[in-house]
Parts: structure tokens; sequence; C-alpha cells
């Protein structure tokens, strides 16, 4: 199905993984596009056309909104954006660094809300748009060494749904993007050994995980209902995961 809109989509957490194959999606199918991330050298190198690329933390409020209002000037107010910068930093936490609890509390919880309050209100008025919150299957049930990861991914489920609530009768989407295991650069910022060790073991035993481009095919399906469709969730792990 070829979507007919083709306004300004938003997508944080460009630089790698599923947002970069989210970006190239998207950009295939048409769409003016605002990348971030603060490797921007990195969303850079993806070289797509009609694309603004911005090195921008989701952490800070200011820089966040200063990169859409100039992506805004540009093309148009955000048809979508995609919220998928996110740090998985796994730990037990009687002896993980409390800072590490910090960081994904805040890329994943307060970047979420930063990106959603930058674009909400003209979402409501124009009465269009939608949000695409990419959490975890990790916000659906919790897995060994999870514990505070868990906690910001079980957040962003019930942040997405409460605000899908209040902002329903306003024929905004929002949408909850939940994979399991995916190949990725995400637990390359463990700093725990033998965690890391660990989850590239069950992976193997797993038989394999899935891919960024399956994701982006998964958030490109919720988008690309009409707006009169919001599918609320996707939960999408490889076949053996369990
Ligand atoms: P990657 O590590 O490859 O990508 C994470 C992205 O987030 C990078 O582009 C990174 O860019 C960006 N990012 C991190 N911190 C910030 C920040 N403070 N400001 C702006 N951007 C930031 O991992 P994935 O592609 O796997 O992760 C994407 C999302 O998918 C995350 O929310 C993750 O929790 C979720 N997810 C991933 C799964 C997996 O198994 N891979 C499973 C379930 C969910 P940069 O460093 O350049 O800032």
């Amino acid at each position: 199905m070829e979507s007919s809109k083709k306004g300004l989509v938003i997508i944080t957490g460009a630089s790698s993984g599923i947002g970069a194959a989210t970006a190239k999606l998207f950009s295939e199918n048409g769409f003016p596009l605002l990348l971030i991330g603060r490797r921007v050298e990195k969303i850079e190198a993806l070289d797509l056309p009609n694309t603004l690329c911005k090195k921008v933390d989701v952490t800070d409020h200011k820089a966040f909104l200063t990169a859409v209002r100039e992506a805004e000037g540009k093309f148009g107010e955000a048809e979508a954006i995609i919220n998928n910068a996110g740090v998985m930093l796994l730990g037990d936490i009687a002896i993980q660094n409390p800072q590490e609890w910090k960081t994904m509390f805040d890329v994943n919880i307060m970047g979420v809300l930063n990106g959603m309050q930058i674009v909400l209100p003209q979402m409501r008025a124009r009465k269009s748009g939608t949000i695409i919150n990419v959490s975890s299957i990790a916000g659906r049930k919790t897995f060994g060494n999870h514990a505070a990861y868990c906690g910001t991914k079980f957040g962003v489920h019930a942040i997405t749904e409460n605000a899908r609530e209040e902002a329903a009768l306003d024929n905004v989407r929002m949408v909850t993007i939940a994979p399991g295991a995916v190949e990725t650069e995400l637990l390359s910022h463990t700093t725990n050994q033998d965690i890391k060790d660990g989850y590239e073991s069950w992976k193997e035993e797993m038989g394999g995980v899935l891919k960024p481009e399956d994701i982006a095919n998964a958030i490109w399906y919720a988008f690309n209902q009409p707006q009169g469709v919001n599918v609320r969730e996707i939960v999408i792990a490889a076949t053996k995961q369990q």
C-alpha cells in the first residue's frame, strides 16, 4: 500500500541500527526527513535526499526544538515523529552504577517525552499526525539484568498509550513498537562484560535475531495505514525468541 502523505518525518537515533534502516525506508518512499543523533557524521553518511541531519542529544529539549523548527521551515509541519533513540545499559541493580540508570531514564523516557511535546500541539491543532515510539519487548515482560532498562521501556508503553487516549479525539495516532532482539549496536554500550557475553550466547542459542530492516518494515506498516486507523502496538521478535 502506497502512502499519499509526504510530510516531514522526524527520526531520532538515525545514526545506526533501527533508526538508520527506518530513515532509508521512509526516504525511498519520498518523505522529507529530519534525522537526529549525536554522531551526525554517521547520519550524513546515509546520504539521503531531502534530508536535514542534525547533531542533537534528545535529552536537550532546547536543541531538539530548534532542530525541529528549522526542519519545519524547510519542509512544513511534522507529519510524524519516530522517537527511536535509546540506550540499553544492562546491569544487576545491586551493583550497577546509578549513573547508568540516569542515562537510560534521560534518553529512553525524557528523550521520548521531549519529542512528543515538540510536535503534539501542532498535530492536535491540525487534527492529524502520528507519533511512533520505539519501546521494546522489555517493555512488556522482564528479563534478567534488565531491571532499569525494563523500567524505562514499560514507561514508554505507558506514556504512549496514555498520550494516545488524550489525543485520540484530535485524530492524532500514537504507536508503540516493541521489538525483540535485533542485531544493532545497542548491546555494545553495556559495561558489564559477563552480561554482554551472556546476551551474545543467548542470541546464538536462539539461532538468530531480527534485522533493523524488520523493525523499519513494522514501523512503515503502522504509519502507512489510513489516518483513521491507529495500530496501537506491534510486538515483533524473531520466531525462535521466547
Ligand atoms: P543502536 O545503538 O544501533 O541505535 C541507538 C540510536 O540511538 C543511535 O542512533 C544513537 O545515536 C541514538 N542515541 C542514543 N542516545 C542518544 C541521545 N542522547 N540523543 C540522540 N540520539 C541518541 O540501537 P537500536 O537501533 O537497536 O536502538 C533503537 C531503539 O530500539 C532503542 O530505543 C532501543 O531501546 C530499541 N530496541 C532495540 C532492540 C535491539 O535488540 N536492538 C530491542 C528492542 C528495542 P548517537 O549515538 O549517534 O547519538
